[in-house]
């Protein structure tokens, strides 16, 4: 059992810190972009260096007291903000924002966990390197957070996702030691893997502090098309098709549907939008290639090929600079559109890309028979991960389908595992997916993740009831 963080642990903390690192939380602490979950007033805890995290972890687990690692807080499952239970000490990562260092040679960077996604892109350009992941929640998310959840995001077909993009860890284990695991090997076969460990834990058996993170040359140049699919079996054929002539330059192949464009006509009606009618289903194909290589002479060769393959009906190249933004616009902002409009239910889902049509074909049938609702399917198809998303019909309310939202979740959930596919792509589980976790995860799979968990925690001080139930 844990106890809460009272004036008793606070003041005992504050003795083995310099002054200023323990302040009240901020009312950002407590949110989360969803609005689902809110966090209770206590204090954040905002460490300077690893060994002050280190003696913060060590004087929790000796009075058994709980921390969430708090980073950008833009995570999609309420990893960062613990309603119940005996009130945690927030840890901020915010201040440990320095990269420490590029090495262009060697395709590396070593930045701290609170530097943000943004900056270590920046770092990266300074030394005229790539690193690649790229979110639209990239201005305030972290190093940290992007590694605990595994992020995903636009670039993954092309480059991977954090945990592909990670070298080596410094991070704080759950007793208050310091792993230094900080090394910029590519190749490093010496036992367990507790880098891979650490990724994707959403702090529950750690606190990472800073990260070797692999860099790329940046392409000298890009080129975006919007092509009008038939169906989403084309948009995979397409896929199919671009890997033949265009090889490994597929930086993003997005699916949007009919649906989404349609929504932000009424809610975003100062976007450009690239085609006259909203066609029901087209991807967005963007490619980086070398200098010698022209991205806009490829789309138009590939344009032209799924023309007469049959798999394009339609379709626009970015001609400048300024259109490629604009169709960009479209898909970044197609969360703003859903949240305006207001989802019954928002999912981040994969499942074999194989499987995918057979996918979308059942759950539509099967929630049309379920009620007058308005789907929003898109996302990153080309790494089999979609946004399937659930809408009151047109003029209806998110709140008149609140009894709607558990029977579809689960109606969604059990159609994505019979399709072998995963309730949670690239959002973590945090504390809103832990029953999905319970209910879909493998059990022998779940079995050593506990065993891993009371070996690393055993007094289950990190991040308590996130992933699994404390
Ligand atoms: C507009 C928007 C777009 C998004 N797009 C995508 C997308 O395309 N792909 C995608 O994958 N995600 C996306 N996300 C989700 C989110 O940005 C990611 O989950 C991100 O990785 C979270 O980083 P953060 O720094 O904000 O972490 P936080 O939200 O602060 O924390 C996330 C989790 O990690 C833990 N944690 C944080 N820092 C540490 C640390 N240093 N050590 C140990 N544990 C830690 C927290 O306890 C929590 O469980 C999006 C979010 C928004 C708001």
């Amino acid at each position: 059992m844990l106890n809460p963080c009272d004036e008793g642990f606070l003041s005992r903390l504050a003795a083995l810190l310099p002054d200023g690192t323990l302040r009240p939380a901020e009312p950002r602490h407590l949110e989360e972009p969803r609005g689902l979950y809110r966090g209770r007033p206590g204090s954040v805890a905002m460490p300077g260096s690893v060994e002050e995290v280190s003696a913060i972890v060590r004087a929790a687990a000796a009075d058994r007291v709980g921390i969430v690692p708090w980073s950008g807080g833009t995570g999609l499952v309420s990893g960062q903000v613990m309603p119940e239970g005996p009130l945690p000490l927030l840890l901020s990562l915010q201040r440990m924002s320095r990269v420490r260092g590029v090495y262009p040679t060697e395709n590396v960077l070593v930045a701290e966990a609170g530097v943000t996604l943004l900056a270590a892109q920046q770092a990266a350009e300074a030394a005229g390197r790539l690193y690649p992941l790229s979110l639209a929640s990239e201005g305030t998310c972290t190093i940290g957070g992007t590694l605990s959840t595994n992020a995903g995001g636009v670039q993954v077909l092309r480059y991977g996702n954090a945990r592909e993009l990670c070298l080596g860890l410094e991070a704080v284990l759950p007793e208050g030691s310091v792993w230094h695991g900080l090394r910029r090997l590519r190749k490093d076969n010496t036992g367990y893997d507790l880098r891979g460990l650490l990724i994707g834990a959403e702090g529950t058996l750690g606190v990472i502090t800073a990260a070797s993170l692999k860099l790329f040359p940046r392409p000298a140049r890009h080129g975006t098309a919007l092509l009008v699919v038939p169906s989403p079996a084309a948009a995979l054929a397409l896929l199919s098709l671009a890997g033949e002539r265009v090889g490994t330059s597929v930086t993003a192949f997005e699916l949007i549907s009919g649906t989404g464009l349609r929504f932000q006509r009424q809610v975003l009606p100062q976007l450009r939008q690239p085609f006259a009618e909203p066609p029901d289903w087209s991807v967005l194909v963007d490619l980086g290639t070398e200098a010698d290589r022209d991205p806009v002479a490829l789309l138009e060769d590939l344009f032209a090929a799924a023309l007469d393959a049959g798999l394009v009906s339609d379709g626009l190249v970015a001609a400048s600079e300024a259109q490629r933004q604009d169709f960009w616009a479209v898909r970044e902002n197609m969360n703003e559109a859903n949240r305006r409009v207001g989802a019954i239910l928002s999912n981040d889902i994969s499942v074999p890309l194989g499987l995918i049509p057979g996918f979308i074909d059942a759950a539509t049938a099967e929630i049309a028979r379920s009620g007058p609702f308005r789907i929003n399917c898109f996302g990153h198809v080309g790494d089999g991960n979609l946004h399937f998303n659930i809408f009151p019909e047109e003029g209806g309310t998110r709140a008149a389908h609140d009894a709607a939202r558990g029977p579809l979740m689960r109606l969604v959930n059990d159609l994505v595992a019979a399709h072998d596919g995963s309730f949670s792509a690239e959002h973590g589980v945090g504390r809103a997916k832990v029953g999905e976790l319970e209910r879909y995860g493998d059990p022998a799979k779940l079995a050593a993740m506990r065993a891993i968990k009371a070996a690393l925690d055993p007094a289950g001080i990190m991040n308590p009831g996130a992933v699994l139930r404390g």
